[in-house]
């Protein structure tokens, strides 16, 4: 008998997985957790049923989540993640050299757990000496410590149960408090295709906040339409205005120096939705 795992991506579509093993399905004390094996993609992270990561495609999110505002800010010492519990991010973070502390902040750390022991690669940075893991809500961590952070990303699961009020106009602001006095902030905000009023209203309620705001994409085959969007807030430095020259190649597999202006050229249906 076959096995597949579909993810409802609206209510009338989504994609399916066949899978040949599952690892973990557990309601943890935030989100159904499911940890399963497939064919196509590797060793798949679902959270409340949405695909998070896998051990095929993470390299792109979590580069592009990474590498824009750490090439764009002119020494980020310490660095943010809000969310990210699978590692990705910080695995990301700690191939910059100018960074002296990553701090993570998950609520939930069951997605600690099991990343660790099913997404060993993705996870791999979680130990680093350069690394604090604290499990808590990012919305009162970001409170409770004011111009602390000179990069501040938000790796968040989608708008729903534990991570709803990481979209929020107040968040943002908390956010602002939390940055140094040119600090970048950058967050995930879903796809044109199903979620285009969520991708409206994050860059207005982010345009409120700060001066200089740049929307960027990237390919994640596993995400809702596969085109996913980036919304990056900056109190100083224009990510547009690095210089090419000025970025190393590291190693990387989606991200490039090329790349980097590149990913803020936006479909024309993309841009009219964050003009
Ligand atoms: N890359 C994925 C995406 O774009 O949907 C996100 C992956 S990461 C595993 C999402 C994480 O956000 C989860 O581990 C979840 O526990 C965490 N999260 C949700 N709400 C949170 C909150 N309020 N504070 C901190 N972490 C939160």
């Amino acid at each position: 008998m076959e096995l597949w795992y579909t993810e409802k991506q609206t209510d009338s579509y989504g994609i399916t997985a066949k899978i040949t093993e599952t690892y973990v399905s557990e309601q943890t004390d935030f989100q159904k957790l499911d940890m399963i094996e497939t064919e196509e993609f590797g060793t798949m992270l679902v959270l409340d049923g949405m695909v998070m990561t896998t051990d095929k495609d993470e390299f792109v999110y979590h580069e592009m989540v990474a590498h824009p505002a750490l090439y764009t800010h002119p020494n980020p010492k310490h660095v943010l993640v809000v969310g990210g519990g699978d590692g990705g991010v910080i695995r990301e973070i700690l191939k910059h050299p100018e960074v002296e502390k990553a701090v993570l902040v998950d609520i939930d750390g069951k997605v600690i757990e099991y990343s660790k022991k099913y997404l060993p690669n993705i996870a791999s940075g979680l130990d680093d000496p350069r690394v604090e893991v604290i499990v808590n809500d990012g919305f009162m961590h970001i409170h409770d410590h004011k111009n602390a952070y000179d990069v501040i990303m938000v790796d968040s699961t989608e708008p729903v149960g534990p991570a709803v009020n990481l979209f929020t106009r107040g968040f943002y602001q908390g956010i602002y408090d939390a940055l140094k006095e040119d600090g970048i902030f950058v967050a995930q905000t879903d796809n044109p295709w199903f979620k285009a009023d969520l991708i409206e209203s994050v860059n207005r309620d982010v345009k409120e906040v700060f001066p200089i705001v740049r929307v960027y994409w990237a390919n994640v085959p596993t995400y809702p339409s596969g085109l996913w969007t980036f919304t990056l807030g900056s109190k100083k430095h224009d990510p547009l205005a690095v210089n090419e020259s000025s970025i190393p190649e590291i190693d990387t597999k989606y991200y490039s120096p090329r790349l980097h202006k590149a990913a803020f050229a936006l479909p024309k249906f993309v841009e009219d939705l964050v003009k």
